[in-house]
Parts: C-alpha cells; structure tokens; sequence
C-alpha cells in the first residue's frame, strides 16, 4: 500500500494533468489561473477522473461546439485555446457504476444533449444487481440519472457515425490507480492506469467501489480529477477533519469545549461548503446563507454579543493596517458593469476581466 501511494504521487508531477479547479477558473477567468494554458493539442483524448458535476462541468467545455462557447460569458483566452483544441474523445471516469454516478438530471440532460455528440457506455456496465435496485428505489435522482444513462446509451447505438463527431465514454466500475508517463514526451502524462472494481456493501443500502486487482491502461493527454474537494482547517478554529466542516449549529460555530459540545461561540458563524461539507447546486448554498444570516439575526436582537466588537469599521481598519487591497460592493458594482459592458461589445452576457490589475482599476475607475 504504502508502494502504491508513492507511485501515484511520483506522477503528480507530470505535465498534462490538472484539477478540474484549476482548469474550471482558467476558463472562468480566475486571474490566478488564467495563464494556465492546458494541454489541449497533444492528441484527440481526454480522461475526466469523477462522474460528479464538476466532472460534467469540465466535459462540456471540451465537447460543446466553440460556436456555441463564443456567446456565454467564457473567458476569452480559454476560448481562444479551445478553438484550437484537438480533444475530440471524452472519458468520464467513474469507481462505482450508473446507479451511483454523482451527477444531477438538469447537468446530466444539458450534456447529453450537446450537437454532434456520441455517447459511449458498455451495455454490461448498465445491468444492475438487486442491490442497485433498491439504491434506486430509495432515491428517485439516482433512478432518473440511471434512466437517462440507459436511454442516451441506447439512443447512441442507433445512430450514424460521422468522423468529426465528438465522443463522451462513460467509464463505470474504474479507479484511477497510477499516471502514465510518456516514452516520446518525457515529462508529459500518456494515460491513466485503472483497476477495475466491484461494487460490496457497506450497509444501510450504500455501496462502495473495491478494486479486483486487474488493470487496464486508458489513453491520453490530458487529464482532469474531479474528485471532489475537502476543506482545510483554518488556524484557531475548530474543525471536524472527519466531515471537513468547521462544528456548527445552524451556522453558529460550535465551541471547543468538549464537554458541552452544543455550546456555541458568540458572534462566530460559518456558511457554505466550511458549514455543510463540499456538496449542492447554487440554490443550496443560498438556503444555507440564509440560514447562518437568520442566526446572526436572531443573535443580534437576543444580544447576544457581550464583547464590544467593532463590526465591520474594525474589519476595515484592519484590513488597512495589514496593507490588503479591498473592493468594496460599489467597487464590485463597477467591474459587474464594465464587464457587461464589454460583453455587449462581443454578443457574450460579459467579457471577464482577468487580471488582479484589471479588476483593482475596474473597481477604482470613477
Ligand atoms: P462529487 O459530487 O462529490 O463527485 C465526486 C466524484 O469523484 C464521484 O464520482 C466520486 O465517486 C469520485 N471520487 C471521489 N474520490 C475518489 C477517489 N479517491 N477515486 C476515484 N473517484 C473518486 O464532487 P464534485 O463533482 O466536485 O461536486 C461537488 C459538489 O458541487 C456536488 O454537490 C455537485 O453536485 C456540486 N456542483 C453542482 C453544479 C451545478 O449545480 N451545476 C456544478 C458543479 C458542482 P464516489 O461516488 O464513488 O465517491
């Protein structure tokens, strides 16, 4: 075991390889990754670790038509990039099988329905064993995602093929086990070797992925792992590293003191993925912010705060004494509607700005 996890991290190195993070704020125009410049000409394929959404997310950028790209609000280097883009092949890679594939119907139908696209899924990989039978029966998203998988994969079966079609594989029952290094390109990633696995359960209905000991090689240049995220502590703060969340109680951090664990520290709240671990669309993040905002309120007019805190003046006193470069919400309201007011140029919602220096002078402008 401990073998096996120095080869992998040996091979973290290799060029060609990136988080879907990293790659997913190059085409936003993240300015700390908009120089990125992923390998995307090296060959025709693409292998996608994960079968979340942010593993969808990245796929759709590869396979949808830049015709298309051109009028949302992608960064423009990163279209410029996948005009250029040879990647023709998609591999979704997933540990567990159709049932267990973490994605949303709303994501799954988007990409499922991108022009010119064949989908590839092994029939084998869709039968389903009376254990996926009752995962589907208690979750009717799984069973929608398993239904939609099903009917794309039979769709794809019957129709033509056309040489400049692209292809996305649905990969089921593969776990990453080792990068491969190229003989011609040293230094550069030339696939991704995989263990096959079987699903063994794990009680109260769950299934895990355990590998077989048998492994096959799947080629490529470039490769993305969307594997998920965890959070990471935060210097006097407590943390469940378990859960990778900050202990909280409808927001309200919950204090170190072991003995009353429900005890919580005034006037300390947490939202977001720190609150409820590293899962939900857009909406869900909404509904937990509201609910931290509602205990702050509910705080504020008990008084709950004992300490004279001072607010968000102290906040910007602090900030200037440590020097930070601040934009506040007029400053943000200017760089929304310069942005926008660059897109109108281009037919996009908005052309983004993608550097620190940019936006600093965006948000500064009079
Ligand atoms: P995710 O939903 O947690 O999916 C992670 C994927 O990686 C799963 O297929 C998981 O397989 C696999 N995985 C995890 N560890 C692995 C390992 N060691 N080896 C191989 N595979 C592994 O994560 P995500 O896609 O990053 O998304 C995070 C959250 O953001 C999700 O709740 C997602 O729905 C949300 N999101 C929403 C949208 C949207 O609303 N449009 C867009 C992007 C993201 P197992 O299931 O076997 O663990």
């Amino acid at each position: 075991m401990v073998l096996k996890v120095t080869k992998i991290l040996a091979f973290q190195t290799l060029s060609g390889i990136y988080s879907a993070r990293e790659f997913v704020w190059w085409y936003n125009g993240h300015p700390d990754y908009s120089s990125l410049k992923p390998d995307l000409k090296s060959s025709d394929t693409a292998v996608i670790l994960g079968q979340g959404n942010v593993a969808l997310d990245v796929a759709r950028i590869l396979l949808r038509p830049t015709t298309e790209l051109a009028s949302t609000d992608i960064a423009r280097h990163a279209l410029s990039a996948l005009e250029e883009s040879s990647i023709r092949k998609v591999f979704l890679v997933g540990r567990r099988g159709p049932v267990q594939a973490a994605l949303t119907a709303k994501e799954l139908r988007e990409v499922l329905g991108i022009k010119n696209m064949h989908i590839r899924i092994k029939e084998t990989d869709l039968s389903v064993t009376p254990a996926d039978e009752v995962e589907m029966k208690n979750s009717r998203i799984r069973k929608r995602i398993y239904e939609l998988l099903s009917k794309a994969a039979a769709a794809a079966g019957t129709s033509e093929s056309d040489p400049d079609q692209r292809e996305l594989h649905f990969v089921f029952f593969r776990q990453p086990d080792r990068f491969l290094e190229s003989n011609e390109r040293k230094g550069h990633v030339s696939g991704v070797n995989l263990e096959k696995t079987i699903l063994e359960s794990a009680g109260s209905g769950k299934q895990l992925a355990v590998g077989t000991g048998e492994f096959e090689d799947l080629n490529c240049s470039l490769v993305l792992k969307a594997i998920g995220y965890k959070s990471v502590p935060i210097n006097g703060l407590p943390f469940d590293h378990k859960k990778g969340v900050v202990p909280n109680v409808r927001g309200r951090v919950v204090s170190q003191t072991l003995e009353s664990l429900s005890q919580t520290e005034p006037g300390l709240y947490v939202c977001g993925w720190l609150k409820r671990g590293p899962v939900g669309i857009i909406a869900t993040n909404l509904y937990c912010a509201e609910e931290t905002v509602g205990s702050i309120s509910e705080d504020i007019e008990e008084g709950v705060f004992k300490s004279s805190k001072e607010g968000s003046k102290g906040l910007m006193q602090l900030l200037e004494k440590r020097e930070v470069k601040k934009v506040d919400y007029s400053g943000w309201e200017k760089i929304d509607a310069k942005e926008k007011q660059m897109g109108t140029e281009r037919n996009k919602p908005r052309e983004k700005l993608v550097t620190w220096e940019d936006l600093l002078a965006a948000a500064a402008a009079n």
